[in-house]
């Protein structure tokens, strides 16, 4: 069915991202808001707005009950979640497709069994995918904590069934942690996701994170877009991503990216999905799989010529995918600075009023940002205010674009990770390609 009015349930960039992707498909665009949204980029360009409750998240951009609601008082006949929020809520997904509405994401059951990791584990598993050594499933007992760790060596990890953004994840070095530290991290997931379900590990020593772009039309067809590298990482949250890896070669990106296209295939999976995987001397190993959009998906974009977002609509409204993986032509190479409004040395979150704000421009410089002067950044929400993504013929061109846009970038008015940015770019082991997921945490310990 084509879609008329589609409601965004989310906002700042990614916000703007979908009525973009919207409005050059000629679909009306509903946006959902909070109070202390009123003034920001994508409701002001929206066809239509509908406020859904005061600042706090779980009142409005995570309450259900408000963002159907505002659906049917408009008639939106398609809701797209973005990221984070309830992009990967299976039960929000459900409520949707049984209000009639279409929702512009994977199926809820692959979201439900994609979101608990130790099922998501014997999906891969059971598709082919190789998996890091570790437990079947939970651990039950403290016996059989013990037993799997001095199978698989020591160091392992502890991780939590429900986690995300890194908590509920401990590293245990040596025996006599591993109780503590079990039940540690079963008491941080407990609380954090109301889950205290554990499994275990095997911790790499010092791997890349390297994930795939895949994307199902929900019939058993399915294509990859190439990998990105997200290995930059503080505190197990991404800064700058990627495509291609510098670590990959044209025949191992091949290689593994027909063995994930095959298992979505097989699964007959819709929609945009991420399989995510550490990588280290020269093997992969699944850790997740993340039923939604991502964050750095514009470096695919840059890489691929192919728009996401639309064609996660294109999807939804049952027109299948755009191309096949023969048509799938992946070229140059393209960078994401991740712009938080943070201080770049501490990283205390530094929102506020923008006094100036000046975005970099020219060829293959791409801007994803609900930024503008006289806008004031409110302290409820995520520190990310905007991403800047460049592209070149080759890494070295994307870097020298890159260093130049980061020149022209101006936010005045509250700290950014911009001059972060800009002295990563000029380092030169950065440079050279080579870091692993432990690299920038010790590189800025160093600056
Ligand atoms: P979350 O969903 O909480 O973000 P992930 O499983 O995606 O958890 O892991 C987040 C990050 O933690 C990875 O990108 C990697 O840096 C690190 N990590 C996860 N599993 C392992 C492992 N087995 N060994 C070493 N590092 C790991």
């Amino acid at each position: 069915m084509k879609i008329q009015k589609l409601l965004i349930a989310n906002r700042g960039e990614i916000a703007l991202r979908i009525h973009r992707a919207c409005h050059e498909m000629g679909i009306k665009t509903v946006a959902v808001h909070s109070t202390a949204d009123a003034d920001a980029m994508h409701v002001r360009l929206a066809d239509e707005t509908v406020c859904i409750g005061p600042p706090p998240a779980t009142e409005s951009y995570l309450n259900i009950p408000n963002i159907i609601s505002a659906a049917e008082i408009v008639h939106a006949d398609a809701i797209h979640p973005g990221y984070g929020f309830l992009s990967e809520n299976a039960q929000f997904a459900e409520i949707v497709e049984s209000h009639n509405i279409i929702w512009v994401g994977p199926k809820p059951e692959h979201i439900r069994m994609m979101g608990d990791k130790i099922e998501a584990k014997r999906t891969a598993a059971k598709l082919g995918l190789p998996l890091v050594p570790g437990s079947e499933g939970a651990i039950v007992s403290v016996k059989q904590a013990h037993e799997l760790a001095d199978e698989i060596g020591y160091p392992v990890l502890i991780k939590a069934a429900s986690g995300g953004g890194g908590r509920g994840m401990k590293v245990v070095e040596a025996e006599d942690q591993l109780e503590s530290l079990m039940s540690q991290a079963a008491a941080e997931a407990r609380s954090a996701f109301g889950d205290d379900t554990v499994y275990m590990e095997k911790y790499l020593a010092d791997p890349r994170h390297i994930e795939f772009q895949v994307f199902g039309d929900g019939e058993g067809n399915a294509i990859h877009l190439g990998e990105r590298d997200c290995s930059l990482q503080r505190r197990h949250q991404k800064v700058l991503e990627e495509a291609p890896s510098p670590a990959l070669s044209k025949k191992e990106r091949h290689r593994m990216g027909e063995i994930v296209r095959t298992a979505m295939s097989e699964m007959s999976y819709r929609g945009a999905g991420t399989i995510e995987f550490l990588y280290e001397n020269g093997e992969f190993y699944f850790i997740e799989m993340n039923t939604r959009l991502q964050v750095e998906h514009p470096v695919t974009e840059m890489i691929s010529d192919i728009d996401l977002v639309r064609e996660q609509i294109r999807v939804a409204s049952g027109e299948g995918l755009s191309c096949t993986q023969d048509q799938v032509h992946l070229h140059g190479h393209a960078m994401e600075c991740r712009i938080n409004a943070e201080d770049p040395v501490t990283f205390a979150p530094s929102p506020g009023l923008v006094k100036n704000y000046v975005a970099p421009g020219g060829m293959h410089v791409r801007v994803d940002s609900g930024l503008y002067t006289g806008y004031k950044v409110p302290p409820y929400y995520d520190s990310m205010i905007g991403k800047l993504i460049v592209y070149g013929m080759t890494r070295e061109d994307c870097i020298m674009r890159m260093r130049r846009a980061l020149e022209e970038f101006v936010v005045e008015g509250m700290k950014t990770t911009i001059p972060l940015h800009q002295k990563l770019v000029r380092d030169p082991e950065f440079l050279a390609g080579d870091y692993t997921i432990k690299w920038l945490e010790a590189w800025l310990e160093k600056a």
